[in-house]
This record gives structure tokens, sequence and C-alpha cells, in this order.
């Protein structure tokens, strides 16, 4: 179970994402305060921070800057204000996203997830198959060229194909969501994403069956 640290002092704002985010599984942490809110996440274990801005005692940019050295694990800061969201998006404070309030609680969770696939995904990057090709049956991915030869034949893929493709043969027996895969090929958050998904893995099945 993931654990989240919400630094907010709108109870409201943080009920409802506390509310959703152990609706989708995660233990939730409440600070309404700044400045208890940094001495939590300094001295507790979490997996992903939600801050916001405006914060009696240590504000959400200060805690950032603060927890920077020691928490490595994604941050996503939310603000009302343009102002800040331009702050957070240009003042390399370390902040991996952000939300604008007021926002749709399912793209929050989006993006919390998104967050935390990133952040596991970044520790499993050198594990995954650093080799410049990779074989599986009929299969041949070359990585250098970017092609698949099925049995010999080279198919041509799009490149949202290909990149479907790399994915799935570099992971041979894993079964990925088609969450993960939107997210890690379309590299955004999956929201509305419907079968997007779904039309492209049936293209690739009709290039690559025999
Ligand atoms: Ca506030």
């Amino acid at each position: 179970m993931s654990r989240v640290l919400i630094v907010e002092d709108e109870e409201a704002i943080a009920e409802i994402e506390k509310d959703y985010l152990e609706l989708s599984d995660f233990e939730v942490v409440i600070k309404s305060d700044g400045t208890q809110g940094l001495a939590t996440a300094l001295n507790e274990d979490f997996d992903i921070m939600i801050l916001d801005v405006m914060l009696p005692g240590t504000d959400g940019f200060e805690i950032c800057k603060s927890i920077r050295e020691r928490f490595d694990k994604p941050v996503l800061m939310v603000s009302a204000k343009k102002d800040d969201i331009d702050k957070i998006r240009g003042l390399g404070l370390g902040a991996d996203d952000y939300i604008s309030k007021p926002f749709n609680t399912q793209e929050m969770i989006a993006r919390v997830k998104a967050q935390l696939r990133r952040y596991m995904r970044l520790g499993a990057m050198n594990s995954e198959s650093m080799q410049d090709s990779i074989r599986i049956g009929d299969l041949y991915l070359d990585k250098h060229a970017k092609e698949l030869n099925v049995n010999g034949e080279s198919v041509h893929l799009t490149a949202t194909e290909y990149k479907i493709m790399e994915l799935l043969m570099s992971n041979p027996g894993r079964v990925f969501p088609a969450e993960e895969i939107y997210e890690r090929v379309w590299e955004e958050p999956y929201y509305n994403a419907d079968n997007i998904v779904a039309v492209h893995i049936r293209r690739i099945r009709e290039k690559i069956e025999i």
C-alpha cells in the first residue's frame, strides 16, 4: 500500500483528496499546517506527497525545496493561482507535477498514480534489458533499426506501434494494464484515453499474427 502525505489547510479539499485516495487503496496522512507538514515529511516514510502552496507556517514552495535533498519520491503541488502554477513549472523547485484548483478528483488520482509508476520505472529501468535486440519466438525486434521482423520478414509499424512492441517484448510474460501501456508509450497520464490502446494493439495483432 502506498503512503501519501497531503499538506493542505482547506479541510474540505484535504478530505476529498483523502476519500478518493483511500478508495484507490492509499494510506493517507493529512497535515493542515506547513511547518508540521514539513516535519512529518522529513520524519516519516511516504511514497508521494501532495502539497498545497498557500499554507499557514511554511508554504508549499519552501516545503518542496527543503525536502528535495532527502526525498526523491514524487511531489505534486496544488494551487488555484496561475502565478503559482507558472512558478512551479518554471523555477525548478523540484515538483514533479502540479494540479490546479479546482481539480477533478479522477484527474488527481490519475496524476498521483502516473507519478508513482514513473518513480518505480526509474528504479526498474536498470534491470530492464539493455540489449540491442530481442527475439521471442518468431518475433525479432531490432532496437537500433527500430524494426520488427516476423519470421524473418520486416513488418511496418508506426512509431507508436513500435514503442508498444518494444515495451511488451522487453518484459516477456508480464501482463500490462492498458493504463500502464498508455502512460509509458504516450507519456501522459491515462485520463479519458478510452480505447486508444486497444485500437493500437488490434492493429499490431493484424500485422504480426500469421
Ligand atoms: Ca491553502
